[in-house]
């Protein structure tokens, strides 16, 4: 599922998070963070384990102080403000249910102290009862749901004072593969439903393609780019970014004599992009992108290659491809199973491949 794109720009700024700097002893965890989240957003931090996501969500929630920065919440500097004083709704990795209330008690114990009645209590827990999909599960104890069940109440809990922001703590990570994928269109849906401005963590990229309104990658205490799943995706920032989302081949090279062309090996790449001549850069092109169909061996941007390998992914095959004059590298490349029936994939098969240059992007540093 892909989210409307809206562009955020139209929208209100709900939560503006200027020049954060977090050091835990002398290691600086966040290094001068700043970001807007529009009113509405689902934004997510995604980036490898360590790089400073979760220490900037629990900012946020003021569950830890920065040393420096701000955090303004719809117009509000909420930075010194302790998390009860705070509007937000949160959701843990692990359920952080209490185990000795049933589902409906968890979910109206943040409603007990809004002096409702007991009827109006009842009434709202049954609202979000039926929000979560698990309208006869009220009775139940949090042993008594499966894990994707029990994160559900989380959420119906977390919402349950109508708060101005939800923040996800990598929500859906503790769940198996099945229930996550499900989850996370339940999630996102809930979300855009409820208009509710929302944070979330994770590590998984896939996770933070298909549900975020934008993905903010981080690494290291920095965010490297901040755009919609689709600009990460397709416009990667930093050889970094590109590795990070997706799967992409980097082909280490020189500038050519043109400047969108570079030497790699004894091949000339063409690409979307300049590099001076001489300069150290690396190409990066995504494995659906290689063109192996219908190749015309004439083509300026078509090449000799040799299939390595052929790996079944199920809707797909991941072909591993020796380039004629490319001696450093191999080159990864998917074929959807529809389009592999046209040709007989064999591991030595010879065939002319095409690299097209809007789909080669040029980095001018050198991947890692
Ligand atoms: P993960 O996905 O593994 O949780 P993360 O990106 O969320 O990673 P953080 O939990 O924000 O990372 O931690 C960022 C860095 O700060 C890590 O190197 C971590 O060891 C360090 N760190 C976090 N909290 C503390 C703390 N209370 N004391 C000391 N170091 C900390």
């Amino acid at each position: 599922m892909t989210r409307t794109q809206t562009s955020p720009t139209e929208r209100r700024p709900f939560l503006e998070i200027r020049n954060i700097t977090k050091t835990f002893g002398r290691f600086v965890a966040l290094k001068d963070i700043s970001l807007v989240v529009y009113e509405g957003e689902l934004v997510i931090f995604l980036g490898p384990s360590g790089c400073g996501k979760t220490t900037l969500l629990r900012i946020i929630a003021g569950l830890e102080e920065p040393n420096t920065g701000q955090i303004i919440q719809d117009g509000k500097d909420i930075t010194r403000l302790p998390p009860s004083k705070r509007d937000f709704g949160i959701v843990f990795q692990s359920y952080a249910l209490f185990p000795n209330l049933t589902a409906a008690k968890n979910i109206a114990y943040g409603l007990e102290n809004q002096k409702l009645s007991r009827k109006q209590i009842e009434a709202r827990v049954q609202e979000l009862l039926e929000l979560v999909g698990l309208p006869d599960s009220g009775h139940k104890y949090p042993s008594q749901l499966s894990g994707g069940q029990q994160q559900r109440i989380a959420l119906a809990r977390a919402l349950a004072l109508s708060p101005g922001l939800l923040l996800l703590d990598e929500p859906l990570s503790a769940l198996d593969a099945r229930v996550r994928a499900q989850l996370r269109g339940e999630v996102s849906r809930l979300q855009r439903r409820l208009g509710v401005t929302t944070v979330m963590v994770t590590h998984d990229q896939e996770e933070a393609l298909t549900m975020a309104d934008r993905i903010v990658v981080m690494d290291q205490g920095v965010i490297k780019q901040v755009g919609t799943p689709l600009e990460i995706y397709r416009q990667p920032a930093t050889p970094f970014v590109a590795d990070f989302v997706g799967v992409m081949n980097f082909v280490p090279g020189v500038g050519g004599d043109d400047p969108d062309t570079l030497r790699c090996d004894d091949i000339i790449l063409r690409a979307d992009g300049a590099v001076s001549r001489g300069q150290p850069a690396t190409a990066a092109i995504r494995p659906e992108d290689v063109r192996i169909l219908g190749v015309d061996p004439n083509a300026p941007d078509a090449f000799q290659a040799t299939i390595q390998e052929v790996e079944f992914l199920g809707s797909f095959y991941r072909l591993r491809l020796q380039v004629e004059g490319l001696r450093s590298t191999l080159l990864t490349a998917d074929l959807s199973i529809n389009a592999a029936r046209e040709v007989e994939l064999a591991e030595g098969l010879v065939l002319p491949i095409r690299l097209p240059p809007e789909s080669v992007r040029i980095f001018a540093e050198v991947s890692s």
